[in-house]
């Protein structure tokens, strides 16, 4: 019979040290405790006050990095990427890890494993299917779904027991969501209390996705249309005339908080005006389920936009929804932005590859590198994003402004003290990148 586990196996000081070593960055500690920016003379660096590694993203990576500590010999798994960043996923594999699906998968199948075999699941939290086929298997299970993630399902079940459909505000494919919805309909052998009965329950992606149910509820739209619509986004069987009599709003915790409340409030106008004010209440439950990380990250990106910037980059894995949702906030305001992986991504001052969320992919863009000088260059990143890939992109920035590494200190504004402390910095980080990058190739 596998085990199952949530909690540190009491190995986190063990594990520290190798993480910091890889996912740190003291340069990118230097530019938080320095008011969040670098004055670099030809190009001045500005970072949000909120961003990278949210709590979430840390405890998978040390409770995957304590699971290699406690099974030293045994094959390890994961079902998908831990997080959407590809150098925490990097990382695990060269930990050893395996991959039983995504991105990173390898050929490993689920009746290959046993009850010697350790299988972590993604701070995202994976299907209750695949839980129970995994329970199935007698494997190990290490459980890293984050507990904001958790408190959405939580939400869900609520909605479920009390005969609400959920109607959940999140892409439709996202492991997050796929995982929170298969809680509204199935039982999770894991959690204390049974569901009791399943729940429909539906994807919105966006505002128009809202408005389409919204139309539905005023008896725009019929049955046919509806399902066509919303096909891949409903339970199995839904039947919109029975299970939108009553719902419950919750969302992927990664989503636009701004658009998540302004989807809500299409909704709850819609069954106003359908069912008045008092009846309406009893039909529609809310409950705004963005996470505290991505909230933060959202809030001090935009308190940054504020100030006169030039450009901004985002860096981030391109399935990490929170990064891309930082990027459509830049946008939101006119301002150039870019969402990159990582510093592979910098050619030179006149090219770059970017993720474009219209073509779905990654392109080049020319002539990215502001004209004005000194250029004001803003550096976001997603909830997932390590600081050692915000600092290698630190680094290259400077490289392209001219500047020699070495001599960073000076062109900086900074008080004596901290020109050494960065001096040391600058050299650890610069030889560490370079290895980094070579090694990853
Ligand atoms: S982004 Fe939010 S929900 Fe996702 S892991 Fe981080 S804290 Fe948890």
């Amino acid at each position: 019979m596998g085990s199952f586990r949530r909690t540190s196996f009491g190995l986190k000081q063990a594990v520290r040290p190798e993480i910091e070593k890889v996912f740190a960055s003291r340069l990118v500690d230097h530019i938080r405790e320095h008011d969040f920016g670098l004055d670099l003379g030809p190009v001045q660096l500005r970072l949000p006050r909120s961003f990278g590694l949210c709590h979430g993203v840390e405890r998978a990576i040390q409770l995957a990095h304590e699971t290699r500590l406690r099974w030293p010999e045994a094959r390890l798994f994961l079902t998908d990427e831990i997080v959407h960043n590809p150098a925490v996923n990097r990382r695990l594999q060269a930990l050893g890890y395996r991959y039983l699906g995504g991105r990173y998968a390898d050929g490993a199948t689920l009746d290959q494993l046993g009850p010697a075999d350790v299988v972590v699941l993604p701070a995202f939290g994976v299907e209750t299917t695949l839980l129970e086929a995994l329970r199935e298997r007698g494997v190990q299970l290490v459980d890293t779904t984050c507990g904001e993630v958790m408190a959405v399902w939580k939400r869900v079940r609520e909605y479920a027991r009390e005969g609400c459909t959920t109607v959940i505000h999140g892409a439709p494919r996202h492991q997050e969501t796929r995982a929170t919805v298969s809680r509204a309909d199935h039982d999770d052998p894991f959690l204390p209390q049974p569901l009791g009965r399943a729940g429909a329950w539906m994807v919105v992606r966006d505002l128009d996705d809202a408005k389409a149910l919204a139309r539905f509820v005023a008896g725009r739209f019929d049955d046919d249309g509806f399902r066509a619509y919303f096909d891949g986004c409903l339970s199995p069987g839904f039947d919109p005339a029975v299970d939108l009599q009553r719902i419950g709003i919750a969302n992927q915790t990664t989503m636009l908080a701004r658009e998540t409340l302004q989807v809500q409030e299409i909704l709850r106008l819609a069954y106003v005006a359908r069912y008045g004010e008092l009846e309406a209440a009893a039909r529609v439950r809310l409950a705004d389920t963005v996470c505290s990380a991505t909230q933060d990250r959202q809030d001090a990106l935009r308190e940054l936009l504020d100030e006169p910037l030039d450009l901004l980059l985002v860096v981030g894995g391109y399935n990490s929804a929170n990064t891309t949702h930082l990027v459509e906030l830049a946008h939101a305001q006119g301002l150039a932005a870019f969402h990159i992986e990582g510093v592979e991504c910098l050619g030179d001052r006149r090219t770059l590859r970017h993720w474009d969320a219209q073509a779905r992919g990654e392109v080049p863009a020319q002539d990215w590198w502001p004209a004005r000088s000194p250029a004001r260059i803003g550096i976001a990143a997603g909830a997932s994003t390590p600081d050692a890939r915000i600092g290698e992109v630190v680094l290259r920035l400077a490289e392209l402004a001219g500047i020699v590494v070495q001599d960073l200190p000076s062109a900086t504004a900074r008080t004596a003290a901290s020109h050494e402390a960065l001096r040391l910095t600058i050299r650890e980080e610069h030889s560490w990148a370079r290895a980094s990058r070579t090694s990853s190739r």
